[in-house]
């Protein structure tokens, strides 16, 4: 007796892997594959966690209403016009799942987030890849694949796993370059580490075009990973559209006291910004220095820094030694980066110990 049969798009679907925290003989070590802020999380917050514990009996509000009028007035947008999620991981999924289906395309880059493509597939579409320029978004390429078949758009800005940021003109000519009936979802999920520029643009251009949608998270520079809060912001029917197919109460009562609280806690984020801008500029200058070990750093706007390896030393040693050093980081082969690890800006002692054992591994000392 055979049993039911999956969906043929559903079993062409690659497992989602997670960053390890674990190694291979189960010791516990430092763990720098996924992103997550290595100052924890704003004490604000975690109060508000607890004083939740009183209300496990009772539903979360369905609407996010608190979350939502927060949010808005945060950012000075539309409360009405804001959609949440289980993590931002759920309004991704949420975008394919109203606005794709078989015989549509959902572009994104061959060096994207996983997600993307976990999502268009999911519900049936087809995936179109688009190359990169030396590791970085290319509009131009993004264009080139547009088809009259293309539904959705996804941009991670920053992106993960590459680091590197698309320029405010250039996600404007992105969008001016796009049909309207095409979503462009800009995945804002590094957002806040952003130097310099205060931004892509990309809040501007939800708020007036009918075809963005802005997604944003409490996972990374909030500390909040744990407790799974996203959000996003678009046209009203772009958000209509989504709140159809929403799990009623994809986001606890814990994690929105815990995510209106961090919200509030400015001094926790701008401490995590500017520790994260001075260890990320770190430890880009000490691996170039292992330029003649033929180690890279792609320039960095997030929390990670993509280092390549294109000596001697392979990312897959590289990968190897850093774990029996006690330092796991996230190593890609599956994401078309075999000779590429990804590496969380840690606490300063963190950061210290994994540049002195990649000088190890690549024989500078
Ligand atoms: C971490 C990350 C997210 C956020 O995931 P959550 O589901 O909100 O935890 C979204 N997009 C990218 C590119 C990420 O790296």
């Amino acid at each position: 007796m055979t049993g039911p049969t999956p969906k043929p798009w559903i079993m062409e679907i690659a497992p989602y892997v997670p960053g390890r925290s674990t190694t291979d003989d189960g010791r516990k070590v430092a763990k720098l594959s996924s992103n997550e802020n290595p100052l924890g999380t704003s004490p604000h917050a975690r109060a508000a966690f607890e004083s939740a514990a009183g209300r496990l009996e009772r539903y979360p509000d369905a609407s996010g209403t608190e979350l939502r009028e927060v949010l808005a007035a945060k950012y000075g947008l539309d409360p009405a016009r804001i959609i949440y999620g289980n993590g931002s991981d759920e309004v991704l999924h949420l975008a394919a799942g109203a606005f794709a289906g078989p015989g549509d395309e959902v572009i994104f880059v061959h060096y994207g987030f996983a997600v993307y493509e976990i999502a268009a597939r999911r519900v049936g579409a087809t995936v179109v890849v688009a190359p990169e320029k030396d590791y970085a978004t290319d509009v131009d390429a993004i264009l080139a694949c547009v088809t009259e078949r293309t539904r959705i758009v996804y941009i991670a800005n920053p992106n993960n796993p590459t680091g590197t940021y698309a320029s405010r003109e250039e996600i404007a000519r992105l969008h001016a370059g796009l049909r309207s009936d095409i979503l462009l979802v800009l995945d804002h999920a590094y957002a806040e580490y952003i130097e310099g520029d205060a931004g892509d643009g990309g809040m501007a251009l939800a708020e007036t075009a009918p075809n963005v949608l802005v997604t944003r998270t409490f996972s990374k520079m909030y500390g909040l990973a744990a407790e799974r809060i996203g959000w996003g912001y678009a046209a009203a029917p772009i958000i209509e559209a989504m709140h159809r197919i929403r799990l009623p109460f994809s986001i606890t009562i814990a994690g929105t006291a815990a995510a209106i609280a961090a919200l509030g806690d400015t001094g926790f984020v701008e401490h995590t910004k500017a520790h994260n801008a001075q260890w990320r500029r770190w430890f880009s200058d000490e691996i170039a220095k292992l330029g003649n070990a033929g180690l890279r750093a792609v320039p960095s706007q997030a929390n990670f820094v993509l280092v390549l390896f294109e000596g001697e030393l392979s990312a897959e040693a590289a990968y190897k030694g850093l774990m029996d050093a006690g330092y796991i980081v996230r190593w890609l082969p599956g994401q078309g980066l075999p000779h590429g690890l990804r590496i969380t800006i840690g606490t300063e002692d963190e950061t210290r110990g994994v540049a002195a054992a990649l000088r190890k591994l690549a024989g500078a000392d």
